[in-house]
């Protein structure tokens, strides 16, 4: 989950990472409130879970109160990359001396923590990378022992921070850790972190991500989950336990296991390219037990999904049968009613398959046709997808 940079700020103080006062508002008379409040000069600043909102005309320093209305006026309705802003955070004006760069964040890759860290901040990390390269540090930072300030003594001098700015960053790179550490994170960033006139150095922007599978040791997560920005596909599925991912194409996809799902994604994504290019709508895993409340409530959420065309239900029975599979289906199709508008491709095999098939095959049901091998299963959603 990414959070937005008002609640990164939130945990950055939390941590004792210096920040500066913000306060959220949702329409230009709670900005003008806000920046009465904060007094002195204030920054309007949308809140999109996207980088780029400078440029974008999406940061906006103010002077007074009434700078920070007109501000907000042409912020808050702002399309920002396909985010439209209904939220800002005004803060607290920074007097910026300079602007640096820091992130931690999860290297997969090489199963550690990589820390990234700039004396030349301001400009956007992606262009810094390819530009001016040399002048990105990329320290690997090991889990087990963390960030103590020997290291990020280390990383700042690797930066090319000069001496005097050591002593005064590597501390803040510390904290920074502290909360990637401590809030299961996948990526904290601060750009531009930055140095002030009276000498002080502010993260003035933060971008944090927090790993979903560490959700259990972290019940306060639940409060930053924005449930309007969800998708409200994903939220149902959620609500209804199903492994549930949107995806951009036609043709649902319900399987059990996620290997087998995932190989479906594959074959239907190349069978689509002889139909039009269709392509799967998304990843539903519905496990081991396919009872009909399962399959039902699967269904219900592929077929909410007014992009889907076809639906392919490709199933291996293992523990559970294919009997058990294919009467949660009949059943399913019975309790969806009218809702089921669909067409669905049914492939099975494994443990009964015959006695599964069978079952289908007398329930006869108008929108159910039955494929025989996974390609044409595949081939055949793809199919009616395209028509
Ligand atoms: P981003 O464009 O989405 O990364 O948003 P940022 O929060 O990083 O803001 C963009 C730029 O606005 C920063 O790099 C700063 O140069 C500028 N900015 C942000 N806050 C302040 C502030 O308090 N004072 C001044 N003078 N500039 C600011
Ligand atoms: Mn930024």
């Amino acid at each position: 989950m990414d959070l937005y940079e008002y609640q990164a700020r939130d945990l950055f103080e939390k941590y004792d990472v210096p920040v500066l006062k913000g306060i959220i508002a949702d329409t230009p008379d709670e900005v003008r409130a806000a920046s009465e409040t904060l007094g002195g000069v204030t920054v309007v600043k949308a809140q999109v879970k996207v980088g780029g909102r400078g440029k974008a005309g999406g940061v906006k320093v103010a002077k007074t109160p009434d700078d920070a209305f007109a501000a907000a006026q042409s912020i808050l309705g702002l399309d920002i990359k396909g985010h439209v802003v209904k939220r800002v955070m005004v803060a607290e004006g920074a007097d910026i001396t300079q602007e640096f760069y820091f992130s931690v964040l999860l290297d997969r890759a090489n199963r550690s923590y990589l820390s990234l860290a700039s004396y030349e901040g301001g400009m956007e990390i992606e262009q810094l990378a390819e530009e001016r390269p040399e002048a990105l540090a990329r320290v690997e930072v090991d889990p087990a022992e963390g960030l103590p300030l020997e290291k990020a003594r280390e990383i700042a001098v690797a930066a090319k921070f000069p001496a005097e700015l050591i002593e005064k960053v590597a501390p803040v790179f510390v904290k920074l850790f502290d909360v990637y550490k401590g809030e299961d994170a996948t990526l904290v960033e601060v750009n531009p972190l930055v140095l002030t006139g009276s000498g002080d150095i502010i993260a003035l922007d933060g971008k944090v991500s927090l790993d979903d599978n560490a959700a259990f040791r972290h019940p306060d997560h639940e409060a930053l989950v924005d449930a309007a920005s969800e998708d409200p596909l994903e939220a149902k599925a959620k609500a209804n336990d199903l492994n549930y991912v949107k995806l951009d194409g036609e043709v649902g996809i319900i399987g059990n296991g996620a290997g087998l799902v995932m190989s479906t994604l594959d074959v239907v994504a190349y069978a689509g390219e002889a139909h039009g290019g269709v392509k799967p709508a998304n990843f539903l895993d519905i496990g081991g037990g396919a009872s009909a409340e399962v399959m039902a409530a699967g269904l219900d959420v592929i077929l909410g999904d007014p992009q889907v065309k076809s639906v392919f239900v490709n199933v291996f029975g293992g523990i559970t049968s294919c009997v058990a599979v294919a009467n949660g289906i009949v059943a399913a199709l019975g309790i969806l009613g009218d809702a089921a508008t669909k067409p669905l491709v049914v492939r099975l095999d494994g443990n009964q398959v015959e006695e599964g098939r069978a079952i289908l095959t007398a329930a006869a049901h108008p929108l159910v046709t039955l494929a025989t091998t996974m390609d044409d299963g595949a081939d055949k959603a793809a199919e009616l997808a395209a028509a």
